[in-house]
């Protein structure tokens, strides 16, 4: 098919899985990680055997030549990008009276700047080419907000903002920008929870489970795909039911 898919964070957790639904999909990969080697050399070993090419671009969402260079480097290597998923995200949680500065540069600097960088740069080409696709993860804390998380649920705010303006100015070359937006899934970001959190977060939860990383990939993979070339501006909550 020959297609090509670029996601953000998918050495784990979520963006791991959505870059395994797109490799079982037939899309080449060019899949960005921070730090982890070890980890990023088995998803590319894991991923290959399912008979796609694997591209590891290291580098933090922050650097903006960092950036413009994966971009580069995933052109030079698959010769486009159809579709580029937003992915990689932290959180520094912290009553917001104790909230340090860096608590807040770091996580409003990853999850919202990161993906204004990936964004500005993909779309170039995908504007050239008259076609793209691109799909930002968000949380529902960026539509309810949460205690502990004023960082993160501004950081997300912000991408949903981004991802409808984006929208508005990408419609007219063909391009379609969408977000995701998870409630609780199983991942390291929601293992660090303590037991009693996260059965208060499950008694908030309609469906009574926190949800899969494949149960996201699942909708992310759909918006990337030519299926969903009437939706943009969309903010797709996977949540087991918490913000209906
Ligand atoms: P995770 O398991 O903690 O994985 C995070 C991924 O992002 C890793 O691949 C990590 O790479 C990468 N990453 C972190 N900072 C980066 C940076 N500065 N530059 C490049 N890559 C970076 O997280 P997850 O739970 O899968 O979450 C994925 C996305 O879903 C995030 O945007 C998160 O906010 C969102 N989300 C998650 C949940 C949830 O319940 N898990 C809910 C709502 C939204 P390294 O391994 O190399 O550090």
């Amino acid at each position: 098919m020959g297609k090509i898919a670029l996601v953000t964070g998918a050495s784990r957790g979520i963006g791991y899985a959505i870059a395994t639904k797109f490799a079982e999909m037939g899309y080449d990969l060019a899949l960005n990680y921070r730090s982890n080697d070890s980890e990023a050399n088995k998803v590319k070993e894991t991923l290959e055997k399912l008979g796609v090419k694997v591209l590891l671009l290291k580098g933090d969402v922050r650097d903006k030549e960092r950036v413009e260079a994966i971009i580069k480097e995933t052109i030079d290597t698959f010769g486009t990008i159809d579709v580029l998923v937003n992915n990689a995200g932290i959180t520094k949680d912290n009553l917001m009276m104790r909230m340090k500065d860096d608590e807040w540069d770091d996580v409003i600097d990853i999850n919202l700047k990161g993906t204004f960088y990936f964004t500005k740069f993909a779309s170039k080409v995908m504007m050239k080419k008259r076609t793209g696709k691109i799909i930002n993860m968000v949380s529902v804390v960026g539509m309810t907000g949460n205690i502990g998380q004023v960082n993160y649920a501004a950081s997300k705010a912000g991408v949903i903002g981004l991802t409808k303006a984006s929208a508005r100015e990408l419609a007219t070359r063909n391009i379609c920008v969408n977000a995701v937006a998870p409630g609780f899934i199983e991942t390291e970001m929601t293992d660090i929870l303590n037991e009693d959190i996260k059965e208060a977060a499950k008694d908030r939860i309609p469906l009574g489970r926190f949800g899969r990383p494949d149960e996201v990939a699942e909708i992310v993979c759909f918006l990337g795909s030519d299926k969903a070339n009437y939706i943009t501006g969309q903010v797709i909550p996977v949540d087991g039911g918490m913000v209906i």
